[in-house]
């Protein structure tokens, strides 16, 4: 298959990128990686009238580690990200996640701000970002607006970039101490996650108490990646809960996504995500075996 025909545009800035997103409005879709976008318009699932490739944009492109902050840009190569120590040793729950999305031919051209702001239901990068709790930018005409990741991701293809805005880079403040797990079940059909999850926590100071700034996020559970709020609540209140708990727990926060958890494909998730997770906790307790 061949694309519709558009009008290639390549601007040297992000900002002269937002001015011909005002121009073209509806009309106009930027390329980054194009390994998500190429497809779409080979299939012509997407039809865009003007391509704005973000590919001169040299600003768009970074890792900026500061004492406790990790700022990323968006057009930064996934596989450039995966393979930087400092975001190794600062927030390893990237490089995991990073790891995970698809074949290193697709990483080494793909963007992470591709990744984010194409939003696919089994976007890794969106399950540890959602977890980070990290800060989306969003350049527009009026300059940049920061978003939380709660508020970013809405649904699958949606995010809360308006028409006229580009994803610019997203931040994550980096905790000393934290552990982190990223682990998937890939659904081989679809070469996606069938489940994800994404586990950060303190290990807990004794074996009677529980894991502190317990984070975690799941893919395959909605439409987008979630939070796990009800997992989250119970990994604070016990160190090394029966697996059958942690079952419970994962049933409950799929419940709250609208399914029923006794329903047969809800039920394999639950378990699916459930040994995912008791494989991660001792890899949090020593993340050095
Ligand atoms: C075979 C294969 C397997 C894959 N497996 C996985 C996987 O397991 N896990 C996973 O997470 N992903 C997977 N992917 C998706 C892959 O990671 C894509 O690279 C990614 O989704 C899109 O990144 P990109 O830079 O190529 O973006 P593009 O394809 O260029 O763009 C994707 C969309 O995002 C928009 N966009 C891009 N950059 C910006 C920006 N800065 N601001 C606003 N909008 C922007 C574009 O307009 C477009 O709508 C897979 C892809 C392939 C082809």
């Amino acid at each position: 298959m061949k694309p519709a025909p558009f009008q290639y545009v390549r601007p040297a800035s992000a900002q002269e990128a937002v001015a011909l997103l005002q121009r073209h409005a509806d009309m106009a879709r930027l390329l980054a990686g194009g390994q998500s976008l190429v497809p779409m318009m080979n299939f012509r699932i997407a039809r865009p009238e003007v391509l704005i490739d973000l590919g001169a944009c040299a600003e768009l492109a970074f890792i900026d580690r500061e004492a406790d902050r990790l700022r990323i840009g968006a057009m930064t190569r996934q596989r450039t990200v995966e393979l930087d120590a400092g975001v190794r040793a600062m927030c390893p729950l990237v490089t995991m996640a990073l790891e995970n999305a698809g074949p290193v031919p697709v990483r080494n051209r793909g963007t992470v701000g591709g990744m984010l702001a194409n939003c696919y239901p089994a976007a890794d990068l969106v399950c540890a970002a959602l977890c980070l709790d990290a800060e989306l930018e969003a350049l527009g005409p009026s300059g940049i607006r920061t978003v939380p990741a709660h508020e970013f991701f809405i649904a699958e293809f949606t995010t809360a970039l308006e028409p006229d805005e580009l994803l610019f880079a997203f931040s994550i403040q980096c905790k000393p101490g934290r552990r982190y797990a990223y682990r998937k079940v890939s659904d081989h059909a679809a070469g996606a996650a069938a489940v994800a999850i994404a586990l950060a926590a303190t290990p807990p100071a004794s074996a009677t108490s529980g894991w502190t700034d317990v984070a975690a996020g799941a893919l395959g559970f909605d439409s987008v990646a979630i939070r796990l709020s009800t997992l989250e609540q119970g990994l604070s209140s016990t160190a090394a809960p029966a697996p059958a708990q942690i079952a419970r727990w994962l049933a409950d926060d799929l419940a709250q996504c609208g399914s029923d958890p006794a329903e047969p494909e809800a039920a394999y998730k639950v378990r699916a995500a459930a040994a995912l997770v008791r494989q991660s906790l001792p890899t949090l307790l020593h993340p050095e075996r």
